[in-house]
């Protein structure tokens, strides 16, 4: 869990091979399926485009069916899910039924201003998914995937406008979540402010990961 930008989904990688358990991103995955065009595709891109959360009975179904794939059975990073009470609800109702609890929910925290900063400069690869930054993460060559030599883009969502509204979606929907994880004593707060590799051996350390 965490603002938009703060670094999620870089962290959620290195956790995914660090453990050898998918990647769950949801926003990965509404990505792929407005490329593809898909039905899904089609339903949740103005929320998507608009920084907006897509509607949680869709999420629900989402998570369900990815989690029950097979490659999921021995466990799961999920990173941008759950973002609101009603799908924490639903998530403890897929692992129940699985018999397998959530062990740990990670925060990465930043402040707004290096959140702005971060999203602005962010570029991403619509192929494989990696994530760049024109300061901090620069590609090998300017544009171009360092892992599959696609062309990077900017998130349509990466605008200020939008990010402003993540931002609000995030402070009253998502951090509630964080809370009741908090209260529920699994929750590991985890300073997301220095450099990739900063962040991920703190992250390393608060997990009790070698
Ligand atoms: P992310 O890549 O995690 O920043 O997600 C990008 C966008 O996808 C969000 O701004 C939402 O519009 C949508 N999204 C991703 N995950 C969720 C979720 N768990 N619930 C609702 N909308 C989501």
């Amino acid at each position: 869990m965490g603002p938009p930008g703060v670094g999620k989904g870089t962290q959620a990688a290195f956790l995914r091979d660090a453990l050898g358990v998918p990647h769950v991103s949801t926003g990965d995955i509404l990505r792929v399926s407005m490329q593809d065009g898909s039905a899904l595709g089609k339903k949740v891109k103005s929320f998507v485009e608009g920084g907006r959360l897509v509607p949680d009975d869709l999420m629900g179904d989402l998570i369900a069916e990815r989690l029950d794939r097979q490659d999921a059975a021995k466990g799961f990073v999920l990173d941008g899910f759950p973002r609101t009470m009603a799908q924490a609800d639903t998530l403890d109702r897929v692992l129940a039924r699985k018999g397998a609890p959530l062990d740990r929910a990670v925060i990465l925290t930043a402040p707004e201003a290096e959140i702005v900063r971060r999203l602005s400069g962010r570029r991403t690869c619509p192929k494989c998914g990696s994530v760049f930054h024109l300061d901090s993460r620069p590609p090998q060559a300017p544009g171009v995937c360092d892992n599959c030599r696609s062309a990077l883009v900017q998130r349509p969502d990466d605008t200020e406008q939008v990010i402003r509204e993540r931002l609000r979606v995030y402070a009253a929907q998502t951090v509630p979540v964080a809370e009741a994880y908090r209260q529920r004593g699994l929750l590991l707060e985890v300073d997301g402010m220095g450099s990739v590799e900063q962040i991920g051996s703190r992250l390393r350390a608060g997990l009790g990961i070698a």
